[in-house]
């Protein structure tokens, strides 16, 4: 179990697993794609596999062709000269990155802030590694009746503010955020920044959606705002830039104080990552900027969120226009279901959210994700309103999908 009670067997991703869903249900549950990773990026892979090198291990800190190529996407951003020894380390996976950062530097008692609703895992990742996860809200618009941007959903900063105690060691901030998709405003990250700075707290820059940036937002790293390199570490994520998510291949950049140990913990828990891939992921990133290819994908991502967008309008339940990231979230509080149906064990018990999205699968044929998963058992009522519909999927199950949805109303 987790210290919050809630039992570690049944987290939302292996209940609503296409494995326990039938087969003919659309996923538009767990977040991944249903398309393959470019072909020059495949090929990259199989080159790979065709050396003796890249079947073996890799650095620790990651290959060093895939070091070179993040440091050529990022230095630019950054504004910096990367160091590819000391300020970039390759992770099995943005997970893995996130918890050896929590392994190296969280000491028991030592209080995480993120804004709720938060990315699951990270309350593993903090609890598993003595930490505690400490709330503070994203609060959605009031009396939403339609559609609502993401921008909608905001951070008070007297209860940021009010949330930190002398044991606060990091705040997490997840831009495009999941399951939200809220794009952080310059203004709101300069907010979060000062308070870092005030109160001398380290920044999880979670920016793995950072190449899915709808309606020319501006996508701002926290890293680059004044003071802020210095106790920031970025997070990426080849998976969602590559449609590559099981690959695991992640990355963080940061200071050397913070790389350093976290290499150091990573080593212990993994060794390092999956080599040949490392290898596809640095020729994707080698090639983003002449192929154009994030700009391109952008558009196709948009297109895709304004499918399932155009079904909830026509159904007439509000959700969130998401900015960011591949997630609507769709209020279903008006989806009405019969108490009595056949539920799984997994499902009952939990709120009303799980019952409603277990429903929506087998009867409509698409999955989506509870949002109550997304908040500490005692705010889960808050997330029991939505569920999370992923739109990482082709145009024509997208289409196929929104059909089906129809009938939710
Ligand atoms: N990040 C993905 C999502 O939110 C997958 C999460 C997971 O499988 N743990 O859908």
């Amino acid at each position: 179990r987790l210290k919050d009670g809630r039992a570690l067997a049944e987290d939302v991703w292996s209940i609503y697993n296409v494995a326990n869903l039938p087969p003919d249900c659309i996923n538009l549950g767990q977040g991944y794609m249903n398309f393959a990773p470019p072909e020059w990026v495949k090929k990259a892979a199989e080159e790979a596999l065709g050396t003796v090198a890249a079947n073996h291990y890799s650095h620790p800190k990651g290959r060093m062709r895939l070091r070179q190529a993040i440091k050529k996407v990022y230095d630019p951003q950054l504004r910096r000269d990367l160091d590819v020894e000391r300020e970039i380390l390759v992770t099995s996976g943005a997970n893995e990155g996130q918890y050896s950062v929590f392994t190296a530097f969280l000491e028991q008692g030592d209080e995480v802030i993120m804004f709720e609703p938060f990315f699951d895992q990270y309350l593993a990742s903090v609890t598993f590694n003595g930490g505690v996860p400490i709330y503070v809200p994203l609060h959605p618009p009031a009396n939403a009746s339609g559609k609502f941007s993401s921008d909608e959903w905001k951070i008070n900063p007297e209860e940021l503010r009010a949330a930190i105690t002398p044991r606060t060691k990091m705040i997490i901030v997840n831009t495009p955020h999941n399951p939200v998709g809220k794009v952080f405003t310059r203004a709101e990250l300069e907010m979060i920044a000062a308070l870092a700075k005030e109160f001398n707290l380290l920044v999880m820059a979670d920016e793995v959606y950072d190449t899915l940036v709808f309606d020319g937002k501006e996508h701002v790293r926290i890293a680059t705002l004044p003071g802020m390199w210095d106790r920031t570490v970025t997070v990426g994520s080849a998976g969602k830039s590559f449609a590559a998510t099981g690959w695991r291949v992640g990355w963080l950049i940061g200071p050397e104080y913070i790389i350093r140990p976290t290499l150091a913990a990573s080593t212990r828990i993994v060794f390092c990552s999956n080599s040949p891939l490392q290898e596809a992921a640095a020729a994707g990133l080698e090639q983003v900027q002449e192929r154009r290819f994030f700009e391109t994908q952008t558009a196709q991502y948009a297109e895709r969120r304004d499918i399932l967008t155009g079904c909830f309008d026509m159904l007439g339940l509000p959700y969130t226009n998401p900015e960011g990231s591949y997630f609507i979230l769709l209020d279903i509080s008006r989806v009405k279901f019969p108490d009595d149906y056949p539920f799984p064990q997994s499902v009952l018990g939990r709120g009303r959210d799980f019952r409603a999205c277990w429903f929506i699968a087998i009867e409509i044929g698409v999955s989506s994700i509870p949002v109550s998963e997304f908040y500490c058992i005692e705010h889960a009522n808050i997330g029991e309103v939505y569920a999370r519909f992923s739109f990482c999927k082709d145009v024509d199950t997208l289409r196929q999908a929104s059909e089906r949805l129809k009938k939710l109303k």
